[in-house]
């Protein structure tokens, strides 16, 4: 792929900063000293004076197949001449249904239904309603808490933030959280697992038999447990081999449901098509988006097993089954872009790629061991988190340092805490890897 046209390109002096309150950001520090993105193509951002970058990061863990895919523009651009909007409250379209149909083809064979949202965010609280939503329906009402777990990021509606485990999400809304909430333990064990390859050997049921003490404590009015497979917004916290099954046998002993979230790990992340099929585990339901459109139109998507939906398909026919839903639900331009992405998914075998990649991308990962401050590598699928040890009295700094300093040498990382954290487009190549990995190692010298 081509550098895209820099005609289009304002230059940076013409840019008001102002207005703009930027999320998840610290915008003071930003607006003195700002990082602009300008263009895109395949695994390249560019800046406004065109210099390239490479994705390290799938923008927000979402680019799966790179940037500037035609035939999304191509499909965005046909659809908006089509049918530019249509409701979805009592009024279909043919798209929705069309792409709805698609992504079920593409799940485990029992995940048969799916209820389209805008965000991760949504698509997480309408798992959470969906749950407690079926547990009335079978005269089990009594059945309203909702688990998540310590360091979990399930997005920032007021369910996502109840059930996440973010310390600083949660502190500024603390009072007004959701009640019946409780958090299982995070699995993150350095002492036992660090430097793990993969899944970590040491503690996975362990960890998932906290689920136990819960019952314990809170009887059988625990509706769901809901976990991301991988937590990512927190540093690439891997689970111990064992912990998904263990969590899906008590899960399955109390009548649990058990939801994951799957915003980040679905579309191919560790080179299956979601995460369930990596693990060889199933969830009740799951919550996608992101990687959903290639992060080109926002859309998310729940799914779940026919049993859940059918569970709630028992009262009079003309009776709405669930009273919930957005403005945007299935938009057809955001369908569109979802169909046209599946189609470069299939054909460039993108769902999948990653478990090709994945070796080569680890041995590059932990090549990085002996740099400068480098305390813990983690990796799965094509996700990598470098942790480095904090400055002192200034946590996270190292990590925000390295990041810009990454940035300038052009490679674009997230960071958290102190991680760095790397998920770069599933179109990567063997000198992606090289000149990420090369640029690391450059960097931690220079923030040491
Ligand atoms: N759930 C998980 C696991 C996520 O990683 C994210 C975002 O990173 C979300 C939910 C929230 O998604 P969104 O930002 O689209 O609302």
């Amino acid at each position: 792929m081509n550098a895209p046209d820099r005609a289009a390109v304002r230059p940076m002096s013409e840019i008001d900063m102002s207005s703009w309150w930027m999320p998840f950001t610290a915008n003071r520090q930003f607006k003195a000293s700002p990082r602009i993105i300008a263009q895109a193509r395949g695994m390249y951002y560019y800046t406004p004076d065109g210099r390239e970058v490479v994705d390290a990061s799938a923008g927000l863990w979402c680019v799966n197949a790179g940037h500037g895919r035609q035939e999304i523009v191509d499909a965005v651009a046909a659809q908006l001449g089509t049918l530019d909007y249509a409701p979805g409250f009592n009024m279909g379209h043919p798209v929705a249904f069309e792409f709805a149909s698609k992504l079920v083809d593409i799940a485990p064979a029992a995940f048969d239904k799916v209820f389209f949202t805008n965000s991760g965010s949504e698509s997480v609280d309408t798992a959470l309603k969906i749950a407690l939503a079926y547990h009335r329906a079978r005269g089990d009402g009594h059945r309203t808490r909702l688990i998540g777990r310590e360091r979990g990021y399930h997005g920032v509606g007021f369910g996502g933030i109840s059930v996440g485990g973010m310390v600083a999400n949660r502190r500024m809304f603390a009072n007004s959280l959701l009640p019946h909430c409780d958090h299982l333990p995070h699995t993150h064990d350095p002492e036992r697992n660090a430097f793990s390859r993969g899944l970590p050997e040491h503690g996975g049921a362990g960890f998932a038999d906290e689920l136990e003490r819960l019952v314990a404590l809170h009887g059988d009015t625990i509706a769901a447990v809901i976990i991301e497979p991988v937590a990512c917004s927190t540093g690439a916290l891997v689970p111990p081999k064992g912990y998904m099954e263990r969590l899906r046998s008590i899960c399955d002993k109390h009548g649990i449901l058990l939801i994951f979230d799957e915003v980040i790990t679905g579309f191919g992340r560790l080179g299956t098509p979601f995460a369930s099929q990596y693990f060889g585990v199933e969830p009740d339901l799951f919550t996608t988006a992101k990687g959903i459109t290639n992060g080109a139109v926002p859309l998310g998507a729940v799914f779940m097993k026919g049993t859940i939906h059918d569970a709630l398909m028992t009262g009079p026919e003309p009776m709405i089954e669930l009273f919930h839903g957005y403005t945007y639900s299935g938009h057809p331009v955001a369908c569109a872009a979802g169909l046209a992405t599946l189609d470069i998914y299939e054909r460039e075998k993108l769902l999948t790629r990653g478990a090709t990649l994945e070796q080569e991308w680890a041995d590059a990962l932990h090549s990085l061991r002996n740099c400068p401050n480098v305390v813990d590598i983690r990796n799965l699928g094509i996700i990598g988190a470098v942790e480095l040890a904090p400055r002192d009295g200034k946590v996270g700094a190292r990590a925000y340092d390295a990041m810009v300093a990454a940035f300038e040498a052009g490679v674009l990382m997230r960071y958290t805490g102190d991680t760095l954290a790397m998920s770069p487009p599933l179109i990567l190549e063997g000198k992606h890897i090289d000149r990420i990995v090369e640029t690391t190692r450059k960097v931690l010298a220079s923030v040491a």
